[in-house]
């Protein structure tokens, strides 16, 4: 029996000692709290044995595949450096996600550059990294980043991304596959990637169809999966016999493995995706690797947003719970309106200056939390019922590892969080906290080269 057939028939059963998901829930919040008051909020803490668990479950569900963690979830060296020990590979979208995956020890084989309309200064560094590094994958979704390499006179690895014309995603912002900014157009690919042979080792073909692969859109991930293996098995084996086979080593059919945000919605059933990933991409010839790309899937349950509550005010419509997080450490449910489970850890006040009772003892009445920035769209959720917060309780933010400090901003002047990594139990200090500092370096030292007339960086 071939490891592919091992695959197939792999239990749904989650393993007790790995279980599918991690709730909000789940977390020990006596340790949360002792993190909050030792590292003070907005705190991202990320378990880097729940990420090792992540990989665990998706290298047993595709056994026989190239996994590749997208990086853009989260690029911190901790987590970077447990995928890479995992076994994964790292799949990055722009030069700084290379040298960090290159300074968290990937080496040039693992590392593979998915280029989406790639700024010059992203080609210039990733074609001096592959000089270094010539095992290094590009991955192209245009023919203008095919000449743009030839011209920086790479010769090296590419992959031709498509674009499937089919997409998944639980929200438009993240559904690629149908978005032309993605990928060279379905019924033009197998021409590109034949141009492209002419110039450069083609070893594979790529699509990503988005973000959110749920129990739903199994259907639309099977329809790209099996576009894809036809597409390779047309280069492979071309029916006319006019153009020359091409030698491809992997069809890479994406990420976009959902996890369940919502804390009764059932986590994704990963040996089902995987079982129907490789029926619908089948048959390759043995030579040909099937590789997915999970991003979220690998450190979305493992993280979680501490912040602390500051302002309890209510109104005629609606309580207001002002908490010390907002869009700039969390931005998904301002951008996505993308729901995060939040659990009340208590610890707080009441106005009296009395200790509050434990949350599970007091009354639930649906909140609105919101954040310290000027925006209306600043809040983690709306009427949800969170065991009626008092001044100084602490809140968990579930399901925040990924696109979570990804995506902080500066916005409104306010510091990054601080991230701490749990290893095996024990915290350390992954990202500081920014200070007032950190946010006028860049004018700083713009002025200071300005007054001793040195050139800076531009
Ligand atoms: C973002 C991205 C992924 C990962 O998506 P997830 O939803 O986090 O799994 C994979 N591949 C490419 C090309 C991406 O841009």
């Amino acid at each position: 029996m071939s490891d592919r057939d091992a695959g197939a028939e792999a239990t749904s059963e989650p393993a007790a000692d790995n279980p599918s998901v991690r709730r909000v829930s789940d977390w020990d919040a006596k340790r949360l709290r002792g993190l909050a008051a030792e590292y003070e909020t907005p705190l991202y803490v990320q378990d880097l044995d729940r990420v090792r668990e992540n990989c665990e479950r998706l290298l047993g569900a595709f056994p026989d595949a190239d996994v590749r963690y997208a990086v853009k979830a989260h690029t911190g060296r901790a987590v970077l450096e447990a995928v890479r020990d995992a076994g994964l590979d790292a799949e990055c979208a722009s030069a700084g996600e290379v040298d960090r995956a290159l300074a968290a020890g990937f080496d040039g084989s693992r590392l593979h550059y998915t280029a989406v309309n790639p700024p010059a200064r992203d080609l210039d560094y990733v074609v001096g990294v592959a000089a270094a590094e010539p095992d290094l994958t590009v991955t192209v979704g245009a023919l203008d980043t095919l000449d743009r390499l030839a011209e920086r006179g790479y010769d090296g690895r590419v992959c031709v991304r498509v674009n499937p014309g089919v997409g998944a995603g639980h929200h438009e912002k993240v559904t690629t596959g149908g978005a032309a900014k993605f990928g060279v157009p379905y019924d033009r690919a197998a021409e590109a990637a034949r141009e492209a042979a002419e110039r450069f080792d083609v070893v594979g073909v790529h699509a990503h169809a988005g973000s959110g692969i749920d129990p739903e859109q199994l259907d639309s991930h099977r329809e790209l999966v099996a576009r894809m293996g036809d597409l390779a098995r047309e280069l492979i084996d071309p029916d006319d016999g006019s153009a020359d086979p091409l030698d491809l080593e992997y069809v890479d059919v994406g990420g976009g493995f959902g996890v369940p945000y919502e804390e009764d919605a059932p986590p994704l059933d990963l040996p089902a995706v995987a079982a129907a990933t490789r029926e619908a991409v089948a048959p390759l010839p043995a030579s040909v690797d099937l590789a997915v790309e999970p991003g979220r899937y690998v450190v979305a349950d493992a993280g979680v947003l501490l912040t602390r509550v500051n302002t309890v005010k209510p109104t005629p419509d609606e309580t207001v719970v002002g908490v010390d997080a907002g869009m700039t450490d969390l931005l998904r449910p301002a951008m996505y309106d993308a729901y995060h489970p939040i659990a009340n850890l208590g610890g707080g006040l009441e106005r009296d200056g009395n200790d509050s009772p434990a949350p599970e003892d007091r009354e639930a009445t649906p909140v609105t939390v919101a954040g310290p920035i000027c925006e209306t769209g600043d809040t983690l959720c709306r009427n949800r019922a969170l065991g009626d917060p008092t001044r100084g309780d602490l809140l968990a933010v579930g399901v925040a590892g990924a696109y979570g400090y990804e995506m902080a901003s500066q916005y409104n002047s306010r510091p990054r969080p601080a991230e701490v990594a749990l290893d095996d139990g024990t915290a350390t200090v992954a990202r500081r906290r920014e200070t007032l500092g950190d946010l006028t370096a860049a004018e700083r030292d713009a002025n200071r080269h300005r007054a001793e007339g040195t050139e800076g960086v531009r």
